[in-house]
């Protein structure tokens, strides 16, 4: 089903270009071997405090090396997926392979993942999780799933009860993008999420004078804190945006200004070099179920 060459790349990688439907059914055929084909890899991106530059965490995402045409953006290919049970797949493979990771990663530092709306909604995501925990040994409490006010969007009631059940798992719960799209602050008392994601629309040019990005964020912290949940600003690139974000009252800070997302065997050499500082919890733990 390959067009192949640069020409495709190019499309596919861009982000103002609409593929047409006929790349589209290449992407999703292509997509339904690509785990099996071992195409496809978890990348870890540092989640950092922002007042002491230490790793808090990493945030999983997807990465999809293409036969024909390369590396293909989640951004183009999880919608993509998320419009058949595909992203169900997906999605398992991705919670499976982040936690084994996780589990070897030193200091007991906890992985975000993505669980985008379709996921978040079929009734296995339960099991699901607690199967990737049970393979991986990972404790709960070191996994926090990422989703969208989107998940709201619709049957609030399920959306509810789901976030319910995972949280009795004891896993963390994070809302991601926050303030972009149909952002309503009636989600934040529907369901007690223990972080919010500012979106990174909001750190670009925070930095300037005038610019409401900072009001808005510094807005979004307080609202957090006083109702007991954490905030990270994504999408910090710049030392001023950095500098910038740092009085604003954030927990954490994301962003190619520390690093990209990177496989997991530079995860584990940036820690060990210290050129990712972590703090070590305690004794190294015993790991219960690995396989
Ligand atoms: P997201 O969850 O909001 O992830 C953050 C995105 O921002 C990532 O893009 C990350 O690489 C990018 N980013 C981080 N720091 C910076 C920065 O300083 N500047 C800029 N310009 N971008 C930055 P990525 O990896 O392309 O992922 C795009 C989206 O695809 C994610 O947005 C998420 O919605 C989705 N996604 C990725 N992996 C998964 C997955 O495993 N499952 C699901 N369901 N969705 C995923
Ligand atoms: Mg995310
Ligand atoms: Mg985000
Ligand atoms: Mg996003």
């Amino acid at each position: 089903a390959a067009k192949g060459g640069g020409r495709g790349r190019f499309r596919f990688y861009s982000n103002d270009l609409k593929e047409t439907a006929e790349d589209r059914r290449e992407i999703e055929e292509d997509l339904r071997d690509a785990i099996a084909a071992g195409q496809l890899t978890m990348h870890y991106q540092p989640q950092v405090g922002a007042r002491d530059n230490v790793v808090r965490g990493f945030e999983a995402l997807m990465r999809w090396e293409h036969l024909h045409h390369g590396p293909i953006s989640p951004a183009t290919f999880i919608p993509i997926a998320e419009q058949s049970s595909l992203i169900d797949e997906l999605g398992s493979w991705a919670l499976q392979q982040a936690c084994l990771d996780a589990a070897e990663w030193p200091g007991d530092l906890p992985v975000s993942v993505n669980v985008s709306a379709r996921q978040f909604l079929n009734k296995d995501l339960p099991e699901v999780v607690k199967l990737a925990l049970r393979k991986s040994g990972l404790p709960p409490a070191r996994l926090e799933l990422e989703i969208t006010e989107s998940v709201f969007v619709g049957d609030i009631g399920s959306a509810q009860a789901m976030f319910a059940q995972l949280r009795k798992l004891g896993v963390k719960l994070a809302l991601d993008d926050f303030g972009t799209g149909y952002s309503s602050l009636s989600y934040l008392r529907k369901a007690p999420f223990d972080k919010i994601k500012i979106d990174q629309s909001f750190v670009r040019g925070c930095a300037q004078d005038g610019d409401t990005g900072a009001a808005i964020i510094k807005a979004i912290a307080n609202l957090a804190s006083a109702m007991k949940m954490t905030t990270t600003a994504e999408g910090v690139e710049a030392m001023d945006e950095l500098e910038s974000v740092g009085g604003l009252d954030v927990d954490f800070v994301q962003g190619f200004i520390f690093s990209r997302a990177v496989p997991q065997a530079d995860v584990l050499e940036k820690l060990r070099s210290g050129e990712l500082r972590y703090e070590p919890v305690g004794p190294a733990r015993h790991r219960a179920g690995r396989r």
